[in-house]
């Protein structure tokens, strides 16, 4: 006899993940790795713990899971980290995935890397369908570059973002705006980034995890970056959208795109239409929320994905109004106590 999950999903599994306030989910982050090469000063402490290997999903299952929301009208798909590229094998989680977009039901597949292992991999990324990126580079003085980072090295990177163009990739470069370590260098990086034909993309600190440092010393309002651009910039407000939360204007003098990611600032909850998924399988339904839904259990309990379809709606009738960000500077306490490299942004 089936149970009354199984009823419900019966039958209804391609019907669109549609939430309480009619916001269809079409876009999907997975997080397939906690672990990273980088210790970014606002995402990790430079002692982190990670995930026992075996609490991970494997690549199958990682599989398997995307493919239950592509089944269910997801159309945009992005691995991300920590850092996705340094995850074993990840190449064949990425090609089996291109499936998807051979067949139409999928429209995109990405990933967000800190472009370390660019260099390696951008041709491989290109032959699985893979055509726009996102690389995190915060600044281009190597100094800074190794102060925030810690362990990064910017000439691997730069030469990773050297092989993704070559090989044919849209790059889009994703800098944190911070405050006292890069905020006089923005005009320099979206330069440097719009004169190579990326664009740059600024978000703002959100407070996810206890990192070791103070959240109040790392913000810089974004509303103060842009009026300082607009400044020296002629900064036009354009409709252009990629499918995230970034606000876009063309800078008439470089001709350029950037974007601001402002979670704090501005409230970007309205139109959203995405949902992350941790490598342990854990869906978070809001990034500024700590509701979440576990889908190993349900994917690990039976090779039908009755069970994980039915998680999957039982989440998404969850999925909250908005996010309530906020830095508390009385508490300094982050708002989320899990760090950036569980959902991978
Ligand atoms: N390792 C990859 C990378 O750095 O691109 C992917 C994962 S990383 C968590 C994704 C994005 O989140 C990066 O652009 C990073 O700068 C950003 N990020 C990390 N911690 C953040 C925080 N506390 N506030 C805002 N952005 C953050
Ligand atoms: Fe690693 Fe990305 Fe976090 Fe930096 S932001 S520590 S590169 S996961």
């Amino acid at each position: 006899m089936l149970t009354r999950i199984e009823k419900q999903t019966e039958g209804g599994t391609s019907a669109p993940l549609i939430d309480p306030f009619g916001r269809a989910i079409s876009y999907l982050r997975v997080s397939v790795t906690d672990r990273c090469d980088f210790r970014c000063f606002y995402c990790m402490s430079e002692h982190m713990s990670f995930l026992p290997k075996q609490d991970l999903l494997t690549l199958e299952e990682l599989d398997r899971l995307c493919s239950a929301f592509v089944a269910r009208g997801v159309k945009k798909l992005r691995l991300t980290g920590g850092e996705p590229l340094v995850r074993r094998d990840i190449m064949v989680l990425f090609r089996s995935l291109s499936r998807h977009l051979d067949t139409g039901a999928l429209e995109e597949l990405t990933v967000t890397t800190n472009g370390s292992q660019l260099a390696r991999f951008a041709k491989d990324l290109v032959a699985c369908g893979v055509k726009r990126i996102n690389v995190s580079l915060d600044t281009l003085d190597p100094q800074k570059f190794h102060a925030i980072t810690r362990w990064g090295d910017l000439t691997k990177v730069l030469s990773g973002i050297d092989a993704a163009q070559a090989a044919g990739l849209a790059v889009k470069i994703n800098a944190v705006a911070l405050k006292g370590e890069n905020e006089d260098e923005i005009p320099a990086l979206m330069e440097w980034a719009h004169g190579r034909g990326m664009d740059l993309s600024l978000i703002e600190v959100m407070p996810l995890g206890e990192v070791g440092t103070e959240r109040v010393d790392q913000y810089l309002p974004l509303s103060l970056v842009r009026a300082r651009l607009a400044s020296r910039y002629a900064l036009e407000d354009i409709d252009y959208r990629t499918g995230g939360p970034a606000r876009y204007v063309r800078v008439k003098e470089t001709g350029g795109r950037l974007g601001f990611i402002t979670p704090l600032t501005h409230n970007f909850c309205e139109g959203c239409n995405r949902v992350r998924v941790t490598c342990t399988g854990t869906l978070f339904m809001c990034l500024g929320q700590e509701d979440a839904a576990d889908l190993r259990a349900p994917l690990r309990a039976s090779e039908s994905d009755t069970l994980l379809q039915a998680a999957i709606d039982e989440a998404i009738a969850r999925k909250p109004k908005g996010h309530d960000f906020v830095i508390d500077r009385r508490t300094k306490q982050p708002a989320v106590s899990r760090h950036m490299s569980m959902t991978g942004g």
